[in-house]
């Protein structure tokens, strides 16, 4: 008797569905939830543990944000929002950032900064560019400058020097800093590398690294330092942002566009190929079966999937193009996989529920901006609104980012007249991704479970050969499948 859909005859009716209109039934457990591997590819030659990929976006993945994803067993993209140096010195410092802590309340100052507009952290540290890495110049304990709060005084006159001040090597594990700390009584140290501090790692830090899941190796590249790719366009001025990035040390490169089915990204992937062959390069973005073999005939080695799903987008409502995202990871992945080409499935993931579905349609691995953006990793500094702590999260079609230049995404950068396709929001404060993301591979791993696969290429078989069924989810068995019915209730996944 017939139960369920196979995905083939799903996905074959005329619709476009997300992540939530379809559900998998289960299948058959003989394994335990631990015996899950969720280990898998990027692109053809780069290796990830965990499917966790941070978006190019200006509010999810700079330094902080690659060296956390890494050190998890994933990867960050580095947004190309900057100039290419900005975007190379990204790149570098967060192949400096051995000890993946993002700072809670410290500040990176130049010299010219004011005090109160930087006296939001514990400390200030001021160096010469005013970033990382860059040469430590003096710091300021914002507890010593509580009778100037107000003033408009420039940092540089308040600061104390570096003399007193504990250096370590970049690549000091938490145990040797802990100890250091502890010996010298100090408060934090500063990691340094090349004359350039890398980072500073305060006390309440290591405290909090400690109370996190054990990390694993991490991804590390052959140069022994953490993998990190970067997002480049498909302009002439590109080939020059590649070389430095090349430089920097970057690992894979995303060539990021709304609509990557292009003259201009096929000629880009070409070039690439035959000027860096050793280098990995992921086109797209793509969602369709043509779109996709296009960009395989030009040689990508990864496919980026989704166009108008991305939680801060509004390219379907704008352009009228675009395809739901559950479809098109399916659709993408079915003639992906036929060429050994891995798939990202980029924007929509906000659960585990949804990473579950996005692997299990054939994606190798899922691509977060919002889901990320509220972590301490992630840039900018957090803000409250009505009580709730939050943080900046912006579509990089949005008018503002586009005014920074990434409206060569959406091709936009010649044309006179400017059309947002990308809304500046913000999300609450999630913590550390270190903590988070963790528990959502294990509810994801648990997922995996219910359906009898347990890894990624079992999972894809499952589904191919029709093992898996799936069906449709009405308005009303979405609604039963959430909370429901209650006067109130608390939330709490881990
Ligand atoms: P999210 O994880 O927040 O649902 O989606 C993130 C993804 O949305 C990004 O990886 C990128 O593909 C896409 N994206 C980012 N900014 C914009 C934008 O302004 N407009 C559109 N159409 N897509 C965006």
């Amino acid at each position: 008797m017939e139960d369920g859909f196979s995905a083939l005859k799903l996905f074959s009716q005329g619709y476009s569905y997300t992540y939530d209109d379809v559900i998998f039934l289960p299948h058959y457990i003989d394994f335990p939830t631990d015996a899950v591997s969720l280990s898998t590819r990027l692109s053809r030659n780069v290796s990830l543990s965990i499917p966790c990929v941070a978006s190019p976006m200006d509010t999810v993945s700079e330094a902080h944000m690659a060296a956390a994803m890494a050190a998890l067993g994933g990867i960050a993209i580095v947004h190309s929002n900057c100039t290419s140096s900005q975007q190379a010195s990204i790149v570098r410092s967060a192949k400096s950032l051995r000890l993946p802590i993002a700072p809670s309340s410290i500040v990176f100052a130049s010299p010219d900064d004011s005090l109160p507009s930087v006296s939001h952290g514990k400390y200030v540290f001021v160096t010469e560019s005013g970033e990382l890495p860059s040469k430590l110049l003096g710091y300021v304990a914002t507890s010593d400058c509580e009778n100037l709060k107000g003033k408009e005084v420039k940092i540089f006159d308040y600061m104390r020097d570096c003399k007193s001040v504990e250096y370590v090597p970049w690549n000091y594990d938490l145990g040797k800093i802990e100890a250091i700390l502890e010996e010298k009584k100090s408060d934090f140290v500063v990691l340094e590398r090349d004359g350039e501090v890398v980072n500073v790692v305060i006390k309440e830090d290591v405290e909090r690294l400690k109370g996190y899941p054990k990390l694993g190796a991490g991804t590390v590249g052959s140069d022994g330092e953490w993998m990190v790719g970067a997002a480049i366009g498909t302009r002439e001025s590109d080939k020059e942002r590649l070389e430095h990035l090349v430089k920097a040390g970057a690992n894979v490169v995303v060539l990021d566009s709304s609509q990557g089915n292009s003259i201009y990204q096929i000629e880009m992937i070409k070039y690439i190929k035959k000027s860096y062959p050793q280098l990995d390069v992921i086109g797209g973005n793509v969602v369709t079966i043509s779109q996709a073999q296009n960009l395989i005939q030009a040689g990508v080695d990864g496919l980026r999937v989704g166009m108008g799903s991305g939680s801060i987008c509004t390219t379907q409502e704008v352009c009228a193009v675009g395809r739901g995202q559950a479809t098109a990871v399916y659709k993408v992945s079915s003639i992906a996989a036929q060429h050994g080409v891995p798939v990202i499935a980029d924007g929509g993931i906000s659960n585990s529920g949804h990473i579950v579905k996005a692997l299990v349609l054939g994606a190798s691995t899922v691509m977060m901006g919002s889901f990320l953006a509220g972590s301490t990793e992630a840039p900018g500094a957090y803000e409250y609104k009505n009580g709730q702590r939050i943080k900046k999260y912006r579509g990089m079609g949005s008018l503002e980012a586009m005014a920074k230049g990434s409206d060569q995404r959406y091709l936009g950068d010649t044309a006179k007249l400017k059309i947002a396709q990308g809304v500046v929001g913000a999300v609450a404060d999630k913590g550390s991704v270190l903590k988070f993301i963790p528990y959502t591979i294990q509810a994801v791993k648990q997922g995996f479970q219910d359906l009898g696969a347990s890894s990624l290429p079992s999972a894809h078989e499952l589904l191919r050969s029709g093992t898996l069924r799936l069906e449709v989810r009405t308005g009303a068995a979405q609604v039963e499948g959430g909370v429901h019915g209650l006067v109130s209730y608390e939330k709490k996944s881990f």
